[in-house]
């Protein structure tokens, strides 16, 4: 089951589980679609792997289910994600 955690992992901004504007990696690493868009051109920083709309959880689901309350945030290491992104792009679209 997903984390669904509560905020942006690079500017920190709330992310709650209706949030359409959330992204994630396959491991659930978390970013706003402004970070992953404008900053991470949708490459995760932190594992290299493609950053995707995180599905909404229904509301009636959210009690019995209830997002991660753990915020997770981190700066930006640029050289790091230059080189993930330079790996990213040399990857076929089947394969990622
Ligand atoms: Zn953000
Ligand atoms: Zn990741």
């Amino acid at each position: 089951m997903l984390e669904l955690r509560p905020c942006c992992e690079l500017c920190g901004r709330d992310l709650p589980a209706a949030a359409g504007e959330a992204r994630i990696c396959s491991f659930e690493c978390t970013f706003c679609a402004d970070c992953a868009e404008r900053v991470l051109s949708n490459v995760c920083p932190n594992c290299g792997g493609g950053l995707w709309p995180r599905p909404v959880r229904p509301r009636a689901k959210l009690e019995q289910y209830p997002p991660s309350r753990q915020r997770k945030v981190k700066p930006l290491d640029p050289d790091q994600h230059a080189a993930l992104l330079a790996r990213y792009r040399d990857v076929p679209p089947a394969e990622r």
